[in-house]
């Protein structure tokens, strides 16, 4: 074969875009930017909500940063970046996915402005990364020791995470479930406390207030008992927990069975009822009286099940399970025939109850459940997913703070002293680099900046009289939103963990960082849908 050279040659499909350079880096700059303006607003005690209407009209008002971008469906690839990073904030933390896209936006913001002034990408992006590494131990040297014993400031942190949100008005009641409920999870075996959060379940109830929430020791599942003449409460209770079913099992194939006389019927129907018996037999000699079954419990085995006086519920969610074995200490049992009395778990009080117009079942009581159930109320769907979110920050919050054991204060206090650190250590950098250090310091100061900019504000006022306070010494110095003067963050209880600090700054600047580094964006052109099929679904 010979090769025509004036053949056109075609690397990429139909389709397909490039853009390089500078201009790749403005577009995904820009992105990245309008990304954090979009949250920016909700940042702070005076932070606004947003109302956020997806295509079937289902609504949700909210202040929480990783909501709003979760249902903003973004599609630039940059701006997905920014998207991540308050998502893993949440993963890590759970709280401060707003400070994390605000301040990544800035890192952006300032780094653009040197990439004008002819800076290379890489010059900024090994001083941002120094001062990232350096910001760190700012913070670690900054923070103050915090113990579970320390109540007060537990409350304090979770009452910050909830100041500002749908869950405001009863902060100090939810902060004293929240505080309850994670010290009982608390894991002190091994030198490290651990906490999973999963096992503070967060239920919600349409009806009544906020205020009527309350902390169950021991977990509460959204089902009924599966049959009327169950007892519908039971003392003492002794739990199993089945993954499989309590019926006659299917067939694997298709069997065909001939019968030729009625009498076989009768005996294979008896063959069945005794199977079905012998089930519930071996569940009632283990000593339970109450069981969670994973799977379905036929109408056969219901009937003999509520015959022994068993509470019963099927169908009941994987998670639910693991949960209830936390709880009361039970095993998961596999196969029925293996259930014995040291499987079973207890608590002092299984219940089914009314809360609102649905029937839902209380296991509690449990002797030192490791799992705990937050059942939240509030007068309308809107107003308890709101306040769930809040109450899901302030759980994460304090759960930071049992596993590190550090806290720094809030209202600006922090990132103004990490910038002030930060604007030193520029002084050891020389030329083109010092000026990228510099404007990571200046970028971190977005936080109050916005703080006082939300509360209305004037933030070069509120900056100025911050930063004099901290030349002074002050280094827990922030602003009070509501009058704009300073004051002491931690003298005011506005506390929050140190982990919400180090997270968001490191993970604002790795995508900084990230993003910087692109000067070559080559996207695929969209392939045809396949007919048939809706977009989402592929
Ligand atoms: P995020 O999603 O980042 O947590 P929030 O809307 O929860 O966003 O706002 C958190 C910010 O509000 C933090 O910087 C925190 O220090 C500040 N903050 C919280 N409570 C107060 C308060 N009472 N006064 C001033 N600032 C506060
Ligand atoms: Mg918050």
């Amino acid at each position: 074969m010979t090769n025509n050279p004036n053949q056109q040659i075609y690397v990429m499909p139909e389709g397909a875009q490039r853009t390089t350079g500078r201009s790749a880096q403005s577009n995904n700059i820009m992105a990245a930017k309008i990304v954090a303006e979009t949250v920016r607003t909700t940042l702070g005690p005076r932070g606004m909500d947003k109302m956020l209407v997806d295509a079937m009209g289902d609504v949700i008002v909210t202040n929480d940063g990783v909501t709003i971008l979760e249902e903003m469906h973004i599609e630039h690839p940059a701006a997905k970046m920014i998207v991540e990073v308050a998502k893993t904030q949440e993963d890590e933390v759970g709280d401060g996915t707003t400070s994390a896209v605000v301040i990544a936006g800035e890192l952006l913001k300032k780094a653009e402005e040197l990439l004008v002034q002819n800076i290379h990408p890489t010059v900024i992006v090994n001083g941002y990364r120094q001062a990232a590494d350096k910001a760190q131990d700012i913070l670690k040297d900054l923070s103050i020791n915090c113990s579970e014993n320390d109540k007060k400031l537990l409350l304090q942190a979770a009452m910050t995470a909830m100041t500002g949100k749908g869950a405001e008005n009863s902060k100090e009641h939810l902060s004293e479930i929240i505080v309850e409920a994670v010290s009982q999870v608390l894991d002190k075996t091994g030198s490290k406390n651990k906490i999973e959060k999963e096992f503070v379940k967060v239920e919600k109830k349409v009806g009544d207030s906020v205020k009527e929430s309350e902390l169950v020791k021991g977990i509460v599942i959204d089902k009924e008992r599966v049959h009327s003449s169950m007892p519908k409460m039971i003392k003492n209770a002794k739990v199993a927990l089945i993954d499989s079913a309590i019926e006659m099992k299917d067939t694997e194939t298709d069997a065909k069975i001939s019968i030729t006389s009625p009498d076989q019927i009768q005996s294979f129907l008896d063959m069945e009822e005794q199977l079905v018996k012998k089930m519930v037999e071996t569940i009632s000699k283990s000593g339970a009286n109450v069981v969670f079954c994973q799977k379905g419990i036929e109408d056969l085995a219901q009937h003999y099940l509520s015959k022994k006086g068993i509470f019963a519920i099927r169908r009941v969610k994987k998670s639910d399970m693991e949960k209830l074995a936390r709880a009361t200490g039970a095993n998961i049992i596999n196969n029925l025939d293996d259930l014995t009395e040291k499987d079973l778990g207890l608590a002092g009080l299984v219940e089914e109850k009314t809360v609102g117009d649905e029937e839902m079942t209380y296991v509690q009581e449990c002797p030192n459940p490791k799992a705990v159930t937050i059942l939240l109320r509030g007068s309308t769907e809107h107003v308890i997913d709101e306040v769930k979110r809040a109450v899901e920050d302030a759980i994460g919050d304090v759960s930071a703070i049992l596993t590190e054991g550090k806290i720094v204060g809030g209202a600006g206090a922090t990132e103004i002293e990490v910038s002030r650190n930060l604007l030193k250590f520029s002084e050891s950098f020389s030329g083109r680099e010092q000026l990228a250090v510099k404007a990571f310091s200046e970028a971190i100061e977005v936080i109050p900046r916005t703080l006082a900019e939300n509360g209305g504000l004037d933030p070069i006022d509120c900056l100025t009289n911050l930063k004099s306070e901290h030349d002074k010494g002050n280094v827990w110095s922030g602003i009070n939103v509501f009058t704009g003067k300073t004051i002491d963050s931690i003298e005011n209880g506005i506390i929050e963990p140190l982990k919400i600090k180090t997270q968001a700054i490191n993970s604002a600047s790795e995508v900084a960082i990230m993003i910087l580094r692109i000067d070559d964006v080559i996207a695929a052109g969209k392939s045809p849908e396949p007919s048939g099929m809706p977009s989402d679904m592929q």
